[in-house]
């Protein structure tokens, strides 16, 4: 088969290796449907990510069709429609139990390390992929969901929703601002509404991401130049937002988050963050706030793909760009050069 492999820092080639078989009972062999790409593909590029080894094959996005499964996969059939979870969860252990997958303490890749596609086994970017631990970590679509909108829910829409949404305790009549208007910024915006957010406060440097922060349920936007402070207190009668959330992953926008929460408030960091961020706790520790990171658990994948299906959840909107499989080196020139293509989620398709 062909797949995108990681060759070191800056290189990447669409290249064929070997068709990957059933390792585990457990596991099933998904032939790629629909794949994207995402920010952290850029930072593993970059160099940022040194676990993952020249050869992987990159990519933790995807849905597609059940090709084989192993001997012990009992909720699934070869021919299903899957979403494949950016997160593996064998469903066993004692962090899955109690729905923490992020840190699964199963075997493959490595035990306490729930994403392992495209980091430490191989990923999503190529024409089939092995998914351990299918039972648990596949969802079977319905009817009527598009793989467009369903590719959406392997990483960004969780990822918005329970790091952002749900780890800053979002709750009816909040104020809530969302600081970098990027695919995971535009997740957590869109499902703030879920626990009932009154305003919504997008944050940006990009106007066009601000506009595209409107149509998924911003009702406030703020360029973050000068003054974007003063303005952000003045949509909270100078009180400051009940939930910030940090989306970017730079030090200036978490010390952003920290300096617009009102007292008693959270800051939810969703951004990955390659460099040391300063806390000012001489500052903060009189604030009664919460800090709150985390990597996404997925666990909410199935509620979300409900919505989706109920045309509650918009996901299908985050997809701006589409190409061919064979054409994803076009894929990644576009969606690396985001500020200038406007790309939001390139869609990827066999
Ligand atoms: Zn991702
Ligand atoms: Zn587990």
């Amino acid at each position: 088969m062909k797949a995108l492999v990681y060759g070191g820092p800056g290189q990447k080639s669409w290249q064929d290796v070997p068709d990957p078989r059933i390792v585990n009972p457990t596991d099933a062999i998904v032939r790629i449907d629909t794949t994207t790409i995402c920010g952290t593909d850029l930072h593993i590029l970059k160099g940022d990510v040194p676990a993952v080894q020249p050869g992987r094959i990159l990519g933790h996005e995807g849905v597609g069709t059940i090709t084989d499964v192993g001997a012990s996969v009992g909720n699934l059939t070869v021919g299903d429609r899957v979403i494949i979870s950016c997160i593996k969860s064998c469903g066993h252990c004692a962090n899955c139990r109690t729905g923490l997958y992020s840190h699964c303490l199963g075997d493959e890749g490595q035990s306490g390390i729930g994403w392992i596609f495209g980091h430490l086994i191989d990923g999503t970017q190529a024409e089939y992929v092995r998914v351990p631990y299918a039972d648990n970590s596949l969802h079977r679509l319905p009817e009527g969901v598009s793989d467009e909108q369903a590719v959406m829910l392997s990483d960004i829409l969780p990822t918005g929703f329970e790091i952002g949404v749900q780890y800053g305790r979002v709750k009816p009549g909040d104020t809530v601002a969302v600081i970098g208007a990027g695919p995971v910024g535009l997740a957590a915006i869109a499902t703030a509404g879920l626990y009932g957010a009154a305003a919504i406060i997008a944050i940006d440097l990009d106007k066009n991401r601000l506009e595209q922060a409107r149509t998924f349920g911003a009702t406030e936007t703020v360029i973050s130049g000068s003054g974007w402070k003063e303005q952000v207190l003045a949509l909270t009668d100078g009180q400051g937002v009940d939930v910030a959330i940090e989306a970017v992953g730079i030090p200036q926008t978490f010390e952003m988050a920290t300096r617009i929460v009102r007292p008693g408030g959270n800051v939810a960091n969703v951004g990955v963050h390659g460099k040391p961020v300063e806390l000012h706790l001489e500052e903060l520790w009189i604030q009664n706030i919460n800090i709150s990171t985390g990597l996404v658990n997925a666990n909410t994948t199935p509620m979300l793909l409900k919505l989706v299906a109920q045309q509650k959840l918009p996901a299908e909107k985050f997809a701006t760009h589409r190409f061919a499989l064979d054409n994803i080196l076009d894929a990644y020139d576009t969606f690396s050069r985001a500020s200038e293509t406007n790309a939001l989620k390139v869609v990827i398709t066999r």
